[in-house]
């Protein structure tokens, strides 16, 4: 497995790669990436992470969550992964409107099993953890780092060849 790409992406901003079919991307990370994936060769065709958990039926979610305060209004960043990811794509002219509902990384939440209410939480990597995606097809991936309202860290992309 030949390294072919490595950037680091600065907080609470966003990059996009093109990768072929086969090679494999990894994201590195101690703090929350929002991820989505398009067709390369069909823009609109795109990952999309909420219609992914209902068609398997299914959703991965850990022990040991401790709940944190709410946000105040003045730690909310003038900018988000939405922003970030959109600019990102911008020179595919993909639009806003058309990232999808990322796929959320290194993050963890605490779910009610009796209300359904979903509940951030502070569990994060403690050392720099990663992940390893294979392209199944040619692809446009998008990353950001997370601001986290102040909390998000850098992250590392990068690609290999299989
Ligand atoms: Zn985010």
């Amino acid at each position: 497995m030949a390294l072919l790409q490595s950037e680091v992406v600065p907080k609470n901003s966003g990059a996009a790669f093109e990768m072929t079919r086969g090679q494999r991307l990894r994201i590195a990370g101690k703090s929350i990436v929002d991820f989505v994936a398009f067709n390369l060769h069909d823009l609109n065709e795109r990952f999309d992470q909420a219609r992914t958990k209902t068609n398997q039926v299914k959703i991965f979610i850990s022990t040991g969550e401790v709940d944190i305060n709410p946000k105040k209004p003045e730690e909310i960043p003038d900018h988000g992964c939405w922003e970030n990811l959109s600019e990102a794509v911008k020179p595919w002219n993909i639009s806003p409107d058309d990232v999808p509902s990322p796929f959320n990384i290194f993050q963890c939440m605490r779910i009610d099993p009796e209300t359904g209410m979903m509940y951030d939480t502070m569990i994060r990597p403690k050392d720099e953890a990663h992940v390893d995606f294979r392209a199944e097809m040619d692809c446009l991936v998008a990353v950001s780092a997370c601001p986290e309202s102040g909390r998000g860290q850098a992250i590392r992309v990068e690609i290999f060849d299989d």
